[in-house]
Parts: C-alpha cells; structure tokens; sequence
C-alpha cells in the first residue's frame, strides 16, 4: 500500500540524475591500460626487474606525494589495514581500539589479523571523542589505534596525536575518506605509524578496487612488502626498506596474496594529479549544499573547523528531532523526489550504511554516544560532476521535507 506521504510535494523540483556516478578514467589512464592489456603484462611483477612498471611507479609517486618513506601497494584498503595492523605488530586475540562509526571493511580488518575491535565513541560532529578514546586505551590496554576517518570528518589531529602519545597508542590512519586532506596543512596519511587508502570506484580516486599503505618504518614496510605476496620479488617494488629489514622478516610472514596490478596502478596513476582540482569541486558542492540547510530547522550540520581540509565525497547531517518512524515518511518523501539519501539509524544495514551492532557482538549499550549519533545520520554521496543545479535542488528537496515531517508532528 503506497502511503499518501510519497505524493510530490508542491513547487518542490525533482532530482533527475543518479548520485551514483563514478569520474571516468582519464585518457593517460585508459592509454597506459590499453598498453597493458595487448601487452598481456597486467602482473604487477616481471620475472626480472620490472621496478619500471606502474605498481612501483605508482608506489614511488605515492611515498612522494605524502612525503613518506614507503608505499606498498594491495588488493583494496581493507586488505592494506590487515596488513598494515599486521605489520605494525598486532597479535591475534589483541584488542585494537577503532571508532565505533565507521565502515565495516575496518572491524574486518580487525578480524583479519585475529583480533577484536575495541569500540570508540564519535563525537556530535561524528569524529574520534577523545575522552572515550582515552577511557577505553585505559579499560583495554590495547596499544593500537586504527583511526578512521570516516566520511572525511577529521578531529583535531594536534589534540589527538597529543593523546595518542600520552597513552603510548601506535596509530593506524584509516584514510579511505581523505585522499587529499588535511588537517592544518599537514595531509592525512602523514600522522600515523602507517596509513591506508582506498582507490575503490566510490573514494577519491576509481581504479575499481585498490589500496595502499603508507609508513616511515623499516620492518613495518618490509612485512608489509612480505604480506602483500611479493614472492620474494621486493627488489621491483618503488619504495623498499634495506634488504636486512626485509632479511629480518622473510621468515615467518605469511604471503596473503594481496598484490595490487599492474592494470590498476595505471588507472590510479592517471588520477593522483587530478587530486586538487577534484577536492576543490567536491568542496563547492558542500558549500552550496551546506550553506542553503543552514536554516533548516531540526536539521544539523557538523562544525568543521578552519584547519580541517577535507575533501567531502559526500555530505552528512543530523536531523534529531525525527523519530524512526517519522524518518522513514522522510525518506520516502526525499525517494519521491528523486532523492535518496543514506540513513544510519535503521534498523538492517542497506547499501554503504553500516553499524557496529550489525558487525559486532557489541550491543547498542556499548557505544551509546555513538548509537545515538547513527540514529538521525543522514548521508548524501556528491559525485565530482555535480552541477550547482543539481545541489540547490537537493537542497531544496531536503529542507521542504524536512519542514513537512516536523509540521506533521514527530515524537
Ligand atoms: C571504503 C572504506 C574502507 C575500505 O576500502 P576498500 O578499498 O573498499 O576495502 C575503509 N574504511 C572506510 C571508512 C571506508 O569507507
């Protein structure tokens, strides 16, 4: 039975492209993978020296790019976590302290290695709160951070390294969401022990899947290269360790085979210079969008500081006066109008939403700032060719429903 709430509402413009839309692979990019293919040569690795080919290519211009000493190439960001928590020395059945929000390939990364998450709470504006970060170090004893930076938003990464330190914590930057950005000038990727990234379609640059992981340390580079599943070819990667590291951990690694293509590292290539201009696009469109809900009522915008340079792949709100049941008349209304957004207060997970009572065995209880943050999240993917069109009609879409849901009485 279709409910009278999804009729379109008056003199409100309806969304008519997808926000699904991933950037094309430039014409370098479909060039380079062109080569490759009618080469055959899509294995990141020859059978001798092939340091030229575009997996140590890129691993070199990564390191570069971050001003790291290190870049090791995989399969996706969720394999670089697990091998990154792996060589940074995580055992199995340590605890690794994570936000509670955040996407499930992280808790996954987790297991991986053996491990169990040690849920953090986020803050109002859904970063890392480090008073909980804090009382859970103490209550674990976990001495490894994996911190996510989940949908872009970064805290105060003076305080929070600050606390790290004080709390002896080695970090792990999970920076799927923050190609590109930085915290006053200093890039995320830059603050951690190691840091991983993403290249999957839906982050800041599409090769389809791939990750990457970046550090400064010699045996954490060199487990990594060893994990990765480099049969013992290190010698083609861009960046690596002295041979003694990689000496010191031959032995014992295992090969998890999460080799990154030749393929892939070409289209990733193609897309690393592209990086500014795509963040400066992705922030316009924020703006418009953010600065037309800031009078919506019921609905709140995260505050993001000066310093905080990110690149916003999406945006998110908090309406906290609509009950669950008032949020699905929300959505549907939005649905009407062409418009869905991601709602991290339901009850099953459904596309990109995720959380940590659905890839857990916590319970709502154990993250209760957390769970009551999810509960009016909304999420919004910006694909980069949004036109200024297209972000004043969702905004337009958001705040009219917004104010009808409130009118019609909530809670
Ligand atoms: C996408 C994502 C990941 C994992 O990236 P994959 O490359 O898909 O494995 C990790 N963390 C966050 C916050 C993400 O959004």
């Amino acid at each position: 039975m279709k409910s009278s709430t999804t009729n379109l509402l008056e003199g409100v413009p309806t969304l008519d492209r997808p926000l699904t839309t991933p950037p094309p692979i430039p014409a370098s990019g479909r060039e380079r993978a062109a080569e490759l293919l009618e080469s055959g040569l899509v294995f990141r690795y020859g059978e001798t020296g092939a340091s030229e080919l575009d997996a140590a290519l890129l691993e070199d211009e990564f390191a570069t790019l971050l001003g790291r000493k290190y870049c090791i190439a995989t399969n996706s960001c969720g394999a670089a976590m697990a091998v990154a928590l792996r060589a940074s020395g995580v055992q199995v059945g340590d605890g690794v302290l994570m936000n509670a929000f955040t996407l499930a390939p992280v808790p996954g990364a987790v297991a991986h290695v053996g491990a169990h998450p040690v849920l953090v709470d986020v803050d109002r504006d859904y970063r890392i709160d480090l008073a909980s970060l804090e009382r859970e170090a103490t209550r674990s004893g976990a001495s490894v951070l994996l911190l996510s930076y989940m949908r872009g938003h970064i805290p105060n990464m003076v305080e929070a390294m600050r606390v790290c330190d004080r709390l002896g914590l080695r970090v792990i930057e999970d920076c799927a969401h923050t190609m590109g950005a930085d915290w006053a000038g200093a890039a995320t990727g830059t603050f951690g022990h190691a840091a991983c990234f993403s290249t999957q379609t839906y982050k800041h640059v599409n090769s389809g899947e791939g990750g990457l992981v970046v550090t400064d340390d010699d045996d954490t580079a060199a487990q990594a290269i060893l994990l990765s599943g480099s049969y013992m070819l290190h010698e083609q990667h861009g960046r690596r360790p002295p041979i003694e590291a990689i000496e010191r951990h031959r032995q014992g690694t295992p090969n998890w085979s999460m080799r990154m293509t030749a393929l892939t590292a070409a289209l990733i290539r193609s897309q690393l210079p592209l990086l500014p201009e795509r963040r400066a696009k992705w922030r316009v469109s924020y703006h418009l969008i953010a600065a037309a809900l800031s009078d919506t009522p019921g609905l709140r915008l995260p505050h993001r500081p000066a310093a905080e340079g990110f690149a916003p792949s999406s945006i998110q709100f908090s309406l906290d006066d609509i009950d669950a049941a008032s949020m699905q008349r929300w959505l549907d209304q939005c649905a009407a109008h062409g418009l869905h957004v991601k709602w991290f207060g339901r009850d099953v997970p459904l596309g990109f939403t995720s959380r940590f009572d659905h890839w857990s065995d916590a319970s709502p209880s154990d993250a209760a700032q957390t769970a009551a943050v999810l509960e009016g999240l909304c999420d919004i993917r910006l694909p980069l060719d949004l036109s200024a069109t297209d972000c004043a009609t969702i905004s337009t879409i958001v705040d009219a429903v917004t104010r009808k849901i409130l009118a019609e009485g909530t809670r």
